[in-house]
């Protein structure tokens, strides 16, 4: 009998590792060959295949702005000004792509969001949870990975391959998504007046993006970054796209403050200087500081809402604790679930973690290291033991956490 071989590349049923019967006649088709094709089929179709002309969002399915807020109350603990901001503003961006200038002429301009406060307060967790709300493809960068092209590092195009990624290479589904751009704060320029300064670097990338977060055309190389000049571009439209920028700004008070001195002196009364609650000056931020900082004013004029995060005081963190839908310790209390272990927190244990947390100045981010340090050893011996149920209590918690420094402490 004749032996069977691939019809495409002649390899026989040996040299393959698998050779799949056609229906009719005597063809086969191997599997290198399969992959083969795919790959082919993908780039000659650029990715078109997936590609969706229209998107499918419609005023109906859009959340009002106080449903988005109460989601976001299930995630994210306190910051109430930021969370208004952002679903008024994530509502505003919704309308305005379904509802383009029509017969009155009046097209709405885009809301980008710039968020201000310290390193974790939620700005992350806020813009992760607004795509989560929103079911669209959501991407974070750093923006101080980003160059100007030509220079070594990321383009500002990368951002969009990473969104492109994110959705599936969808583009109509890319077109209206979310990107986080974090730590906007180190692209500022060191001085506010150019002149003066020769650290010209963080400006070039602010231009570059200039017309990113306004609205244009990029042609982006599918896998990011220039190493593959061969591969096709794909054509993404920002427009629809909300930028949410964060970053710490550290130092941003004395901009701050400076600005409310001369305002109270030149302009103002006394007593609006003493209205004034000096610990806590963020509150006061505006478009102002963030020019005397170092952000070009075209930068600024593209993210027009401003909104500022506070810090996270005792009572907070404590709620960070156990409070979110995804909160630490609910996440602890599954995980010994699933080996039928019943997981009980004393509450002065939590109180502890909460404490050591401030004591060594890591706020949120470190609520989940010092849990960590806490339950390794439960981790690792529970699972054998025939125990039922656990409980830590003040005492386990100090134990386990003797030794430990904030040096030591892996915060991401
Ligand atoms: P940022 O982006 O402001 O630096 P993140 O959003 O990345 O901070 O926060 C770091 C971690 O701290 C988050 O993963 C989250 O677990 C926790 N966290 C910070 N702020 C809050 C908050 N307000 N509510 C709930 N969890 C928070």
């Amino acid at each position: 009998m004749k032996q069977a071989k691939c019809s495409f590349c002649g390899r026989t049923d040996n040299e393959a590792s698998l050779l799949i019967h056609g229906i009719v006649g005597s063809a086969f088709i191997c599997s290198d060959c399969v992959t083969e094709t795919y790959e082919a089929l993908q780039s000659a179709f650029d990715y078109g295949s997936k590609v969706k002309s229209k998107h499918n969002l419609s005023f109906a399915s859009i959340m009002r702005p106080d449903q988005i807020k109460s989601v976001l109350d299930k995630y994210v603990i306190g910051q109430d000004d930021a969370k208004k901001h952002l679903s008024v503003a994530v509502y505003n961006h919704y309308k305005r792509i379904l509802h383009p200038s029509g017969d009155d002429d009046i097209e709405i301009d885009k809301s980008n969001i710039i968020m201000v406060g310290e390193t974790g307060t939620g700005k992350t967790l806020l813009a992760q949870t607004i795509a989560k709300v929103l079911k669209v493809p959501f991407t974070i960068v750093d923006a101080t990975v980003l160059t100007e092209a030509g220079y070594v590092g990321e383009d500002v195009e990368s951002i969009l391959s990473r969104l492109l990624q994110a959705a599936d290479y969808n583009v109509a589904s890319a077109e209206l998504g979310i990107v986080f751009i974090d730590e906007l704060d180190k692209i500022a320029r060191k001085s506010d007046n150019p002149s003066i300064t020769r650290d010209v670097s963080g400006e070039g990338v602010q231009q570059a993006m200039l017309k990113l977060l306004e609205g244009t055309v990029v042609n982006v190389p599918p896998q990011g970054g220039r190493k593959h000049p061969e591969q096709k571009f794909i054509q993404v439209n920002t427009k629809n796209i909300l930028f949410i920028c964060g970053g710490a700004f550290d130092g941003i008070e004395k901009n701050i403050a400076n600005r409310l001195n001369t305002r109270a002196i030149g302009y103002g009364t006394i007593n609006d200087k003493n209205n004034i609650d000096k610990n806590n000056l963020m509150q006061y931020v505006s478009h102002i500081d963030l020019k005397s900082y170092g952000l070009i004013p075209e930068i600024i004029g593209r993210l027009p809402v401003l909104t500022c995060l506070q810090s996270l005081d005792r009572a907070a963190l404590r709620r960070i604790l156990t409070e979110p839908k995804n909160a630490i310790i609910k996440q602890y209390q599954k995980l010994f679930a699933i080996d039928n272990i019943k997981l009980e927190f004393a509450d002065e244990a939590l109180d502890y973690i909460v404490d050591k947390a401030i004591e060594f100045k890591l706020g949120a981010r470190g609520l989940r290291s010092i849990c960590e340090s806490i339950m390794m050893d439960a981790m690792f011996e529970s699972p054998s033991k025939q125990v039922k149920k656990l409980r830590i209590t003040l005492k386990y918690a100090e134990e386990k956490t003797r030794k430990l420094t904030a040096g030591k402490l892996h915060v991401a």
